[in-house]
């Protein structure tokens, strides 16, 4: 939630410790296990990824970015507009690294959330999708249209191609029961 706009200055490490500390409230690292288990890590191939050490330079530009699953988990738990408003306010994102000075003035904040119930069902549910297919190629495939949709979603506003582009949406992911559950259930205060 966005809290004031009143200034304050954030460490480079403050703002990386905290996207994850969010990343990690909503149970994307669950997602990311199955992900990476099945061969669709973004951070294949990156100069950075040592094997079995994990990831050298962790950056505000790989804690800001949101793959389409990602997205979803964001989405959905009606968070997404706030992540991405925060992070446009820290300068030098680029790709798999960043340009951000060590200290940041920043206006906007953001309340942590806990619902890592969130991220493992989305996890189980993806994990269940892959294993009745015979390669990762859905799977992949899924993640790329989610990410474009989504998008448009947030472009489209409060238009009426907004409620097609949604319905779409709930179609993409007609098969994620777990996740549909735990939303239903947040919804329903429970
Ligand atoms: S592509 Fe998405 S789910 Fe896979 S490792 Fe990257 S951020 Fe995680
Ligand atoms: S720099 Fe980014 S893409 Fe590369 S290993 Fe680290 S998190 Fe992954």
């Amino acid at each position: 939630m966005l809290i004031d706009d009143e200034l304050y200055v954030a460490s480079r490490k403050y703002l990386i410790d905290y996207g994850m500390r969010q990343l990690n409230g909503l149970g994307a690292d669950q997602i990311c296990k199955v992900c990476i288990q099945n061969g669709g890590s973004c951070c294949r191939a990156c100069s950075y990824l040592v094997d079995g050490v994990g990831c050298l330079n962790r950056n505000t530009s790989c804690t800001s970015w949101l793959c389409g699953y990602l997205k979803l988990l964001f989405y959905k738990a009606g968070l997404i507009q706030e992540w991405n408003t925060f992070w446009k306010e820290v300068p030098g994102i680029d790709f798999r690294k960043d340009y951000t000075p060590p200290l940041v003035k920043m206006t906007k904040h953001l309340e942590v959330k806990h619902r890592r119930e969130l991220g493992e069902a989305l996890a189980n549910d993806i994990n269940m999708k892959i294993s009745k297919e015979k390669d990762n190629i859905d799977f992949i495939v899924l993640a790329s249209e989610l990410d474009e949709l989504i998008d448009e979603i947030g472009f489209a506003g409060t238009s009426d191609i907004a409620s097609q582009l949604i319905k779409r949406l709930n179609y993409l992911i007609k098969d994620f029961h777990a996740f549909k559950h735990i939303l239903k259930s947040i919804d329903n205060g429970s």
